[in-house]
């Protein structure tokens, strides 16, 4: 997946020979359109397609309808934010780890630790979000010396509308500004429903600071 994911992203950074020549020629020409790209190379305008497409997602050329490319003469600062900016959350998060409402705390902490997650979603029938469970949500529900197992995770969750989310097309980017400005450790991924004429949230995912470190090894070092 984010095999896939770089092979579309990072193609810039080292860019094939065609891709090069096609550069070259959009620097010289430009604007030109895909048909006189093709053409130079003696190539049809379909086996450019890809490289056309790499090209523009990154952010190094333009393209206008009619006009055709150009060279959009961007820093590689600028490329890299392009780049980061298209990666969106459902390319990168993970599957949500969820309790129900009717859970115990007990429950919430073996789940924890049988999940190896440091945050669980508390949802309703039908995966809606109701409430965020932190580690330390839990260590001090332990510390109040009541009993865990009586104890209903709904009495000590983060709960809604308190909650910062996410979306799958949101960008990564903006999500992870959201962990960072927000100082939590994750994000429940979800889509709006609608129940009763409420606006509900349905969790899809988890989006954590582990995404975010795992694609920014990715993004360097080109393996799974
Ligand atoms: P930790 O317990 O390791 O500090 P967090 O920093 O994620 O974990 O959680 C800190 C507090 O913020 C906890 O009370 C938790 O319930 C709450 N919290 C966690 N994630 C969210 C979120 N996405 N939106 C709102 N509150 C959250």
């Amino acid at each position: 997946m984010v095999q896939h994911l770089l092979e579309r992203q990072v193609a810039h950074i080292e860019l094939t020979t065609r891709q090069s020549t096609i550069l070259d020629i959009v620097k010289t020409n430009g604007p030109i359109t895909g048909n006189h790209i093709a053409e130079k190379l003696n190539l049809s305008r379909a086996a450019l397609r890809p490289d056309l497409a790499i090209l523009t997602r990154s952010g190094i050329l333009g393209a206008r309808p009619r006009v055709g490319y150009y060279f959009t003469g961007k820093e590689p600062a600028d490329l890299i934010s392009t780049m980061l900016g298209n990666i969106r959350v459902a390319d990168i998060n993970s599957l949500p780890i969820v309790v129900r409402d009717s859970s115990s705390v007990y429950d919430a902490i073996v789940t924890m630790f049988i999940e190896d997650v440091g945050s669980v979603f508390v949802v309703s029938e039908g995966s809606l979000l109701e409430g965020v469970i932190s580690r330390k949500d839990l260590l001090k529900a332990t510390m109040g010396g009541k009993s865990i197992n009586e104890m209903p995770i709904k009495v000590i969750m983060t709960r809604m509308p308190n909650i910062i989310m996410t979306t799958p097309q949101e960008s990564a980017l903006r999500a992870a500004k959201k962990l960072i400005n927000h100082q939590v450790d994750s994000l429940p991924v979800v889509e709006a429903v609608q129940v009763d004429n409420l606006e509900k949230y349905q969790v899809v995912g988890r989006f954590t600071k582990t995404n975010i470190t795992r694609l920014f090894v990715h993004l360097v070092d080109n393996k799974d």
